[in-house]
């Protein structure tokens, strides 16, 4: 008789368990289990971006930059934003000035705690060229955190303080919220932060949240804790949503090129 053993711990496991996931249900068990799947994931993908690149590279002519670039290229795995553009409707746009004039109040009567705060401390700017190539990592994912702003953009007591500072004297309610009204594009992403637009945040950086400033998705630590020790900036990117591949793009500091998926679905 077969006897079925745990992937993992290989203890002997039921033929109806084992054939529903040949990782047993011990916690160590289940990590593995979900780290495997990460690493497939990653495999899978990473074969996505290979194939992609190879095949629009045997389409191409050879370029100056490829000559630029013998060494081994890093690949980075992110999210992706697929949601659809659309108009951004006049009540949003209101639910965040109403937002905003919330947390002028607060600011006003220096209470951090009457609304939501997200976060108080900013980090420290990325060099120059780290800040480019993150930037075009999150250009390739087309940000898709920035889902979650919905209609307050993140926008606290300790982010507008920030920004409120840098005036001589304490500005009006009517100038800040003007200030940030003037940002709202005509096209947003749908049910995303109202600040989303086409090409990406509407706000200059010294705007946006401490929040949105700060934060960095585990793809993009990963690609940066590569960046930082490979001697190439030249850099695969893929944009996913699950298991499917849905955007590549190939950059370094000066160029980008969006490639040809060569296989969209992952089975
Ligand atoms: S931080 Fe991550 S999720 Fe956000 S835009 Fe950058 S790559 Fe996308
Ligand atoms: S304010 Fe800008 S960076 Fe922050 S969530 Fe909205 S679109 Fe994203
Ligand atoms: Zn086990």
């Amino acid at each position: 008789m077969l006897n079925y053993l745990c992937k993992h711990c290989h203890q002997s496991m039921a033929y109806i368990d084992y054939n529903r996931s040949p990782y047993c249900s011990q916690n160590p068990c289940q990590r593995a289990r979900v780290q495997a799947e990460i690493l497939e994931h990653k495999t899978k993908v990473n074969q996505v971006i290979q194939q992609s690149v190879e095949l629009f590279r045997h389409s191409q002519q050879p370029t100056e930059n490829d000559e630029n670039h013998p060494s081994t290229p890093i690949n980075a795995i992110l999210p992706y934003n697929d949601k659809a553009l659309v108009e951004l409707p006049e009540d949003r746009k209101e639910a965040f000035i109403a937002h905003l004039r919330r947390v002028y109040q607060s600011v006003c009567e220096q209470k951090p705690n009457a609304e939501a705060t997200y976060v108080a401390e900013l980090k420290p700017a990325d060099d120059e060229l780290t800040s480019t190539m993150l930037g075009k990592a999150c250009g390739t994912c087309k940000g898709a955190c920035c889902g979650l702003g919905e209609t307050h953009a993140f926008q606290d007591y300790w982010s507008l303080r920030r920004y409120v500072s840098a005036f001589e004297k304490m500005p009006t309610e009517k100038t800040v919220i003007n200030d940030y009204r003037k940002y709202l594009p005509s096209h947003s992403y749908q049910a995303a932060c109202v600040f989303q637009g086409e090409m990406g945040c509407a706000l200059p950086s010294d705007m946006r949240a401490t929040t949105c400033r700060n934060y960095k998705c585990d793809g993009l630590i990963n690609y940066e804790n590569t960046l930082r020790d490979a001697g190439t900036n030249l850099t695969h990117a893929a944009g996913t949503r699950g298991r499917t591949v849905l955007h590549i793009s190939v950059f370094d500091e000066t160029s980008t090129q969006i490639i040809p998926i060569a296989k969209p679905a992952l089975s």
